[in-house]
């Protein structure tokens, strides 16, 4: 069994199938696995994330992947989300003793950032996700509508959907309303927010990304499998409508039963041969999947400038601040050395960013930071780096469903994985776990093993269970 790519995806479906039994060899290009979700070390010996990357409660298939390799306990949950608008009005978000769907019902009264007429506005509709329970008539035609569109039908102000909706989806899904499928949107206060009181509840790694991986190669190589770092796949070898083999630098082919292709879209798209794409029509249609950018923006200073962890700044560029040096605590790596502070500041759909210069996107965020945190005014900014990631993610454009293939393929012995296959989920840590899960299944099925990796969602509790 070949699994090409060490990304979330490819790791969870690697994981997985050495479980069940399977000799598992995995190739990844660069020399650390974690894909887009990873960290690395910095010339000057920091280690950083590629960016913040957080999970949340409802994500239960990325939280039985940290498990099942040993990181469960590397990853820190919290209960409060705190809001912080220009004018130093802040909100929370923390469940109170209500049952749900009302657990919010104490945090959201009192969130100074939004008006009465935004929170009127924001209760309605939340009221009608409520009912529908996720899915509401609008999300079930034919023709994808956005979530600004589906907001607008709401009548919803211009506060709530500033101040409220716009922060909360895209973070959520790194897109703009107006270029978000609504489906995701309604989703993500479905099951983080409405259905049960823990899915809102926010898991922050306490490493950097790279070290929660550790235990995958372990696992892999356990079961007499093998994780090949630096190994690029150039192409693949088609006979008879089936995978023949892979090949690599140098001329070297290597040849297996089954091959899980666990690559973003658009390295897919690149070794989906003419004979490829017509044997597999999904693979003939990656390219039109949009990206979408996240921007991360690193602050190291002399002293402590924030007490909280995690901060999420309203009508601002930086939308969130995130107190790194407290994230890890006692297995700091470096960073944040001694009395002084590492912060990472997180922008998602960043597309203004794209073109700005290095040393602008800086000005621009540290200006904020002093705005948002008085500590940071005095204090010295001892470095800075920027990291933008254009195709940090796939683009949840109305419609992309119809455009995602499945793990399973027409091609004998192809599998695939990858936060854009169709998992139903947008492209999250969560949703790359979910496809690694189901390519791993398919791959059994076709062997006649009929084995479950994919956990279910998080049941609705409280009221919301008797929906
Ligand atoms: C900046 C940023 C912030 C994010 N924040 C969050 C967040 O907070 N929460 C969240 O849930 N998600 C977040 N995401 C999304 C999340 O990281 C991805 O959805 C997830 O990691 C995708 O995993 P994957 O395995 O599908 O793909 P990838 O991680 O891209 O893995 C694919 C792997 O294939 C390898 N590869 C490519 N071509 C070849 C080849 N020819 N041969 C061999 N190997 C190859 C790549 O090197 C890579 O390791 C963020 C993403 C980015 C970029």
């Amino acid at each position: 069994m070949i699994v090409i790519g060490g990304g979330l995806a490819g790791l969870s479906a690697g994981v997985a199938l050495a479980e069940a039994g399977w000799r598992v060899r995995l190739f990844e290009q660069r020399p650390f696995l974690g894909g887009r979700a990873t960290s690395y070390v910095l010339p000057d010996g920091e280690h950083v994330d590629n960016c913040q990357h957080v999970t949340l409660g409802c994500c239960t298939n990325l939280e039985d992947f940290y498990r099942r390799v040993g990181s469960a306990g590397k990853i820190k949950f919290f209960d409060r989300l705190l809001f912080q608008d220009p004018r130093g009005r802040t909100g929370e978000m923390q469940a109170g003793l209500l049952p749900a769907p009302f657990h919010m019902t104490g945090s959201f009264a009192a969130f100074a950032p939004l008006t009465l007429a935004d929170k009127r506005s924001i209760a309605r509709a939340m009221l009608d996700i409520l009912r529908a329970k996720g899915r509401t008539a609008d999300l079930g035609t034919p023709v994808a509508i956005s979530m600004l569109e589906w907001l607008k039908r709401r009548k919803q102000t211009p506060g709530a959907i500033e101040r409220f909706w716009r922060v909360v989806l895209v973070s959520a899904l790194d897109e703009e309303l107006d270029r978000t499928d609504a489906r995701f949107g309604v989703d993500v206060f479905w099951k983080a927010f409405l259905s049960n009181r823990t899915g809102y509840r926010m898991g922050v790694p306490a490493v950097p990304l790279a070290e929660l991986y550790d235990g995958c190669k372990a696992e892999i190589e356990k079961r007499g499998g093998e994780v090949n770092l630096r190994m690029p796949v150039r192409a693949i070898q088609l006979e008879n409508g089936a995978v023949k083999g892979v090949e690599f630098d140098g001329g070297r082919v290597e040849t297996a039963d089954a091959y899980v292709f666990a690559l973003p879209h658009q390295a897919m798209a690149e070794l989906a041969s003419e004979d490829i794409r017509q044997h597999e029509p999904g693979l003939a249609r990656l390219e039109q999947i949009g990206v979408s950018p996240i921007t991360g923006v690193h602050f190291w200073f002399d002293r402590e400038v924030m007490r909280e962890p995690f901060v999420t700044l309203l009508d601002t560029t930086t939308q969130w601040i995130f107190n790194k040096t407290a994230l890890y605590g006692s297995s700091n790596n470096g960073s944040g050395k001694e009395q002084g502070q590492y912060l990472q500041l997180v922008i998602s759909a960043s597309y203004d960013l794209l073109q700005k210069p290095r040393q602008e996107i800086i000005d621009l965020c540290l200006k904020e930071v002093h705005q948002a945190l008085p500590g940071a005014r005095e204090a010295k900014l001892l470095k800075a780096t920027v990291i933008k990631e254009a195709a940090a993610t796939f683009s949840p454009q109305p419609g992309v469903d119809s455009l995602r293939p499945k793990q399973e393929t027409a091609i004998g012995g192809m599998f695939l994985a990858g936060d854009w296959t169709d998992t139903g989920w947008p492209a999250t840590m969560e949703g790359a776990v979910r496809s690694g899960y189901l390519a791993a299944e398919a791959v059994l099925r076709k062997a006649g093993i009929a084995k479950k990796f994919l956990q279910p969602d998080l049941p609705p509790d409280g009221f919301s269970s008797w929906l």
